[in-house]
């Protein structure tokens, strides 16, 4: 199983960053042992001391492919979730200056909230909102709408590099509004009126 992730997908948070806009999809992994599931807490690491969080929606690859045309890609997933790309910005602040790899900024154990998913179908793809709570204040909202590279193009492209496999996730990009969290918060995500994750900082 692996967790792709998609950097820089919502123009305005490229733009919060200060980073540029890419032109093709900027792709990353994750190991599994980055999963979080059932609502488990999340600890904070000892080794960052500014862990962002990122609400993205989450697509569960269900069968195998590559070289996968755009027209088919929707067949390469039946659901719809929502998590979190927990992100150590001070790490990647450094690995950004120094050219290194990110992965010790965004790979590292538990960083990848994942939450219930919903049947694809009723659900407008291209339309989908969704949004983060910490402690009942909305921090992030997103409209897939907005999304500079659709769910089609992602699938697509990431499976002319790696084969994707039954259970793989792609975390599809976070909109503008991350921010740190603390310990003691309350995450709280939703898809329309759907809570599809709550995770607690301890
Ligand atoms: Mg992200």
């Amino acid at each position: 199983m692996k967790i792709f992730c998609i950097g820089r997908n919502y123009a305005d948070h490229a733009k919060e960053m200060n980073s540029s806009v890419p032109e093709k999809p900027m792709v990353f992994m994750k190991p599994s042992s980055a999963l979080l599931l059932d609502d488990k807490p999340f600890y904070y690491p000892e080794f960052s001391q500014n862990i962002h969080y990122e609400v993205e929606i989450v697509l569960k690859i269900n069968k195998h492919g590559r070289h996968i045309e755009p027209k088919y890609a929707l067949s390469y997933f039946d659901e719809i979730g929502l998590g979190i790309d927990f992100t150590a910005r001070d790490i990647q602040a450094e690995c950004k200056k120094k050219g290194h790899p990110w992965e010790i900024a965004k790979a590292f154990d538990n960083s990848a909230v994942i939450g219930k998913f919903l049947p694809k179908e009723g659900l407008d793809l291209n339309a989908i909102k969704f949004r983060l709570l910490v402690n009942g204040t909305e921090v992030q909202t997103g409209n897939t709408a907005d999304l500079m590279f659709d769910f089609q193009k992602i699938i697509s492209y990431i499976s002319t590099i790696f084969t994707l496999q039954n259970g793989d996730f792609i975390m599809t990009g976070t909109p503008a509004g991350v921010g740190s969290v603390k310990i003691g918060d309350i995450l709280e995500g939703f898809i329309g009126e759907h809570k599809m994750f709550e995770c607690e900082v301890k």
